[in-house]
């Protein structure tokens, strides 16, 4: 039995290309974001750690 039934938003960061499991996801002001970069809009320029995406603000 293999039953996945799990959520999968994309970050609410335009950049970035990142979807992550609604449960996971780091939510702020309403919208799920992929990790704390992006949720406090790259303030610091850091970018996105995960492969391929280029987001950082
Ligand atoms: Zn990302
Ligand atoms: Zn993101
Ligand atoms: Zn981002």
């Amino acid at each position: 039995m293999s039953s996945v039934d799990v959520e999968m938003v994309k970050c609410a960061c335009q950049d970035c290309v990142c979807v992550v499991q609604l449960s996971k996801a780091v939510s702020r002001d309403g919208k799920a974001y992929c990790c704390d970069e992006c949720a406090d809009g790259h303030k610091d320029h850091a970018g996105c750690e995960h492969a391929g995406c280029a987001c950082h603000g």
